[in-house]
């Protein structure tokens, strides 16, 4: 009695009900990965006990931060390189360059060690010191630059597109920029990959998904993978402050109020990966709101997962509110939260931003 409720007999319950679908996870369980690209994905869904208790759902968050370079983001990269590689962009030997937050140029620099392409990656210099010094171990060139709005020149996604045509013109064809806000090649990958699995892993009990955007690759295929099989699937954006999306969908303005200390979401402008992403419902998220929340998942249940978890982790709590209890909610645990140690979880820098510290956590420094 006591293993039939344990919650990964519940969460296995439906998928191992189809021989097929039992097939399939074995095969993925059971095979030898022969390279790192084999390695992305294929994460598990993980019951998220206090969320589901709080809100009278069945609250799961897909394990992203156990990819090979530690984020969601590996998916990303890899849909982008692969798509590079049937169309002829990326050639063997060349070089990758990318405008990023830190997530995806760590899988592109890891991917490419992997599959044989140099690295270069343009961020700004506002990320967690933690990202940067990933992406120094996965052997990328970094080049950090001033942060500057999109429309300025000076933005890293234009300084990264110039650098790679600047090479272009050197050696024609020896560079591909990888343009994942724009390149649809992103929604496309977390079509066929993430909300495939997330569709296959619930047996089709999905009737919410909720999360935050950068790019919006996640938020758009994951929500084309749900609406496309069942219709009455609600999806939902979590949008940190500081970001205009969840004005954008609610109020077709662009524009946005406040900051958060989260990293790698929130846009001022509507990406070409977001633009027709099927969303149902979108609130805006303040830090006071979502960092209590992962503190609470690391204290309770073990989870220790980045800021954009938190805003996620948020969403589900206002989107089990509109739809009741007794539904199965689905979200994204895209990052590990010590790649924001030295943020998230430091008593006097939540201090200073106005963001309550935990006792617990306070007794860890010494009280
Ligand atoms: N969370 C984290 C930690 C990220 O790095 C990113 C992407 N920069 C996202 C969420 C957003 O994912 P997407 O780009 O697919 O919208």
């Amino acid at each position: 009695e006591a293993a039939s409720k344990a919650p990964g007999w519940q969460i296995d319950g439906p998928a191992l009900s189809s021989p097929l679908l039992l097939l399939g996870v074995t095969l993925q369980t059971m095979t030898i990965k022969p390279d790192l690209s084999s390695a992305v994905g294929h994460t598990p869904l993980l019951r998220l006990r206090r969320a589901s208790e709080l809100t009278g759902c069945e609250v799961l968050g897909k394990a992203e931060f156990l990819n090979p370079g530690g984020s969601i983001k590996d998916r990303t990269a890899l849909g982008l390189i692969l798509d590079a590689e049937k169309k002829g962009l990326l050639r063997p030997g060349g070089t990758i360059v990318e405008g990023t937050a830190g997530n995806t140029g760590i899988g592109m620099a890891l991917i490419g060690a992997s599959r044989g392409y140099r690295t270069v990656i343009f961020m700004p210099d506002t990320q967690s010191r933690e990202k940067i010094d990933a992406l120094r171990v996965a052997g990328a060139e970094i080049r950090l630059v001033p942060a500057a709005p999109f429309k300025d020149p000076r933005h890293y996604v234009h300084i990264a597109r110039a650098y790679c045509e600047s090479l272009n013109e050197q050696a024609p064809d020896s560079a591909w920029f990888g343009n994942q806000f724009d390149n649809t090649a992103n929604r496309d990958w977390h079509e066929v990959t993430t909300g495939v699995e997330i569709w296959e892993q619930t047996g089709g009990k999905v009737d919410g998904f909720v999360c935050s955007a950068g790019t919006g690759g996640t938020l758009a295929g994951v929500g084309r993978a749900l609406k496309s099989r069942k219709a009455r699937v609600t999806i939902a954006l979590s949008d940190p402050t500081g970001s205009a999306l969840a004005n954008y969908i609610n109020r077709g303005e662009l524009v946005a109020e406040g900051g958060s200390i989260s990293e790698g979401i929130g846009s001022s402008r509507i990406t070409a990966n977001f633009q027709d992403a099927p969303i149902d419902m979108a609130w805006s998220i303040p830090d006071q709101e979502s960092i209590p929340l992962l503190h609470e998942l690391l204290h309770d249940e073990g989870w220790c997962v980045g800021g954009s978890s938190g805003v996620n982790l948020a969403g589900v709590i206002r989107l089990a509110k509109a739809l009741g209890p007794g539904h199965t909610i689905v979200t994204v645990l895209a990052d590990a939260g010590t790649r924001y140690q030295a943020k998230l979880f430091n008593p006097p820098f939540l201090r200073e931003k106005g963001i309550p510290v935990p006792e617990w956590l306070q007794q860890s420094f010494g009280g």
